[in-house]
């Protein structure tokens, strides 16, 4: 076991890096209240011995896990649940309604993966999927509630990242953990002002007007703290909401755009990278105060790649809308 995996938060929580890309990248949370216990996402299915690893630092044997709760069933947020199950006999996974099918059946999800990341990166970077037996998975509708000890969860329907993405309202710490509905942020970018946050715009589903209705409608809720997947805990205030707001307002308005309208796949997928570089790098060169080292950039590298690839389905498929109707 190695602890510095492992991040005690307050409220009866442990971040577990699971690993996944670099250090600092992807996240899973134990919670515990009573003796009981939960994983918050599962990471990709090789963080298993890691998040094993983490009940055994907090003492708690793998009968104790009453829930693995999955936020959408993205690989890296969820690739690892069927071999997490196999290792604790009591729990139930948790998953929104629209991902359940995929968790029993994985294997369109691991097809739109590999066509996502490609094959080699697939193996790399996810591991073998395991089938959850369907008689272990909760699929849980907005404001299903789950009791955990004395701790008490509200799972909310979290659209716009993803249509199968649920968050949860910890009533305890007054924080959400937001899956990727509330964007990413890594820690290695805090500066005085507080984190760089931005949206995860990842492919298939992502749509821009849902993402913003979320996000407000997490807002709304006026948390104390939000949990990211990517990466740990920040604090919630207006700043960070606005920051969301404003970007994800910025990629609706592309689709005003003239520029994409009409050019074929490639040249599309060129104008669409172009603009997420100016978006993330100028963004973060504006937080940093211009101080942003070749390193950060790297950082930032997968996550300007997914983000191009999901605006270009959005877009792919708006286009093909506006020619249906012109049709
Ligand atoms: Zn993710």
């Amino acid at each position: 076991m190695n602890p510095t995996h492992f991040q005690d938060l307050s409220y009866d929580l442990t971040l577990i890096d699971t690993g996944y890309h670099r250090p600092g990248c992807t996240g899973s949370y134990l919670m515990e209240s009573m003796g009981r216990a939960a994983f918050i996402e599962t990471g990709h299915a090789n963080a298993v011995p890691r998040l094993m690893d983490a009940l055994e630092y907090r003492g708690l044997s793998p009968n104790t896990v009453d829930y693995v709760i999955v936020t959408h069933v993205h690989l890296d947020h969820a690739g690892g649940a069927g071999a997490l199950l196999e290792k604790l006999p009591n729990a139930l996974l948790v998953v929104h309604p629209a991902g359940a099918q995929h968790m029993v059946d994985p294997s369109r999800l691991i097809a739109g993966t590999r066509v996502v990341y490609g094959d080699d990166q697939f193996q790399k970077n996810f591991g073998s999927v395991v089938a959850v037996d369907p008689s272990r998975v909760i699929a849980v509708p907005d404001g299903y509630l789950l009791t955990l000890g004395d701790r008490q969860l509200t799972i909310l329907d979290t659209p716009g990242h993803a249509r199968h993405h649920i968050c949860i309202w910890d009533a305890y710490s007054r924080g959400l953990f937001t899956g990727d509905a509330f964007g990413l942020s890594y820690r290695a970018f805090d500066g005085l002002e507080g984190p760089y946050i931005f949206p995860a715009t990842t492919p298939i589903q992502f749509d821009p007007m849902t993402a913003i209705q979320t996000v407000d409608r997490l807002s709304a809720l006026n948390p104390t703290q939000l949990f990211l997947t990517h990466f740990g805990m920040i604090n919630w205030n207006t700043v960070v909401r606005d920051a969301m707001i404003t970007q994800l307002k910025m990629i609706q308005s592309w689709r005003e755009r003239t520029e994409w309208r009409g050019q074929t796949g490639p040249q599309r997928r060129r104008w669409i990278e172009a603009q997420v570089k100016q978006w993330i790098v100028e963004g973060l060169r504006t937080h940093m105060h211009g101080a942003l080292t070749a390193q950060d950039r790297t950082l930032l590298n997968m996550d300007m790649e997914l983000n191009a690839q999901g605006i270009d389905c959005w877009l792919a498929a708006l286009e093909k809308q506006t020619a249906g109707y012109s049709a």
